[in-house]
């Protein structure tokens, strides 16, 4: 029996993150400043500050700045709307994100909507999901862009693949598919009516599972030496005398592992990329807001 090789997506974004700090320096000698990234937060809730605090780390630790803007439960729309507006113009900020969800009162459309698109390194502003569908420079969603990543160090080329897509949403499932069509696969999108998954499956060199559902993608459903990208992130009921259950993705790993040819692990696979990629947006962003040409591709 054949074990998949793992894609260790800890390993790989460790790199990045490495690439991206050089090339920061580099951008601080040229510009006479950092690139800079602003967060905002709304709320209180326990998973969204852990993800901001590790970003804003993360970004520092890259030789950027790191603006942290925290605002209470209650925020109004419109204020929440005045502090992305202050942003948008401000010059030592070169992306914005604002953390989701935001709480029920808020809008998120129109907050996406009011970031500036040209810092929108998030990728979410439907001006970027029109730049990504029709081939132009913008900003990719991170999670996806991270897979893409991921895809093409382990198998090179795509083009001619058949990938399937299992999951629709607008952060992941939809631009992960465009950016695949891209790279000239042959790109199926499966969500919760399609019929007879497990056959739709069955024919993709590339699956990608963006469900959120626990190891819902079992092994008989996968071509032999397949490439698996696991983006769920599940946590399991704790087992009886511990108080936290396991995490786990949306695919079967240890049976999928055995028919696969290769694997992202949950956690240390695609999760680690996607903060990465964060930092690599906003350091592209501040090239091209401060007209420094950078080698993208190269990064
Ligand atoms: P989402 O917005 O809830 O979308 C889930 C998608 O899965 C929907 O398109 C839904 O179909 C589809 N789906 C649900 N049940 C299904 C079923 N039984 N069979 C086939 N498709 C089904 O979720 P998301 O934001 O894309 O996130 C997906 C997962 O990725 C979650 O576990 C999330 O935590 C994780 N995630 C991880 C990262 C990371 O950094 N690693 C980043 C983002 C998300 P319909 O459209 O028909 O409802």
């Amino acid at each position: 029996m054949t074990t998949a090789a793992v894609i260790d997506g800890k390993a790989f974004a460790e790199n990045l993150r490495a690439r991206i700090a050089v090339a920061a320096a580099q951008f601080e000698v040229h510009a006479g400043r950092k690139a800079g990234l602003a967060v905002v937060l709304v709320g209180e809730d326990p998973a969204s500050q852990v993800y901001v605090r590790s970003k804003g780390k993360q970004t520092v630790a890259a030789g950027m700045n790191s603006f942290e803007y925290k605002l209470d439960d209650n925020t109004s729309e419109g204020a929440l709307l005045d502090v992305v507006e202050r942003l948008n113009a401000d010059p030592a900020v070169d992306g914005i994100l604002v953390q989701l969800p935001l709480p029920s009162h808020i809008d998120e459309q129109k907050v996406i909507a009011a970031i500036n698109p040209d810092k929108d390194v998030d990728g979410f502003h439907v001006v970027n999901s029109g730049r990504l569908s029709v081939g132009l420079p913008g900003f990719v969603p991170c999670t996806p862009l991270g897979c893409l990543m991921l895809l093409k160090d382990r198998l090179g080329s795509l083009s001619g693949l058949d990938a399937v897509v299992i999951g629709r949403s607008n952060i992941v499932g939809k631009p992960m598919a465009a950016l695949l069509i891209a790279e000239s696969c042959t790109v199926t999108v499966a969500h919760s009516r399609t019929k007879d998954l497990p056959e739709v499956v069955k024919r993709a060199d590339i699956v990608v599972a963006a469900v959120g559902r626990a190891e819902m993608v079992k092994a008989d459903w996968i071509k032999p030496g397949a490439t698996v990208i696991d983006v769920g992130i599940n946590r399991l009921p704790p087992e009886p005398g511990s108080d936290k259950g396991r995490l786990v993705g949306d695919v079967d790993y240890a049976d999928v592992a055995k028919v696969a040819g290769a694997i992202t692990p949950v956690p240390g696979g695609v999760g680690p990329m996607t903060i990465a990629v964060l930092l690599r947006n906003t350091l592209v962003a501040a090239h091209r807001n401060a007209g420094i040409v950078l080698d993208e591709a190269a990064l």
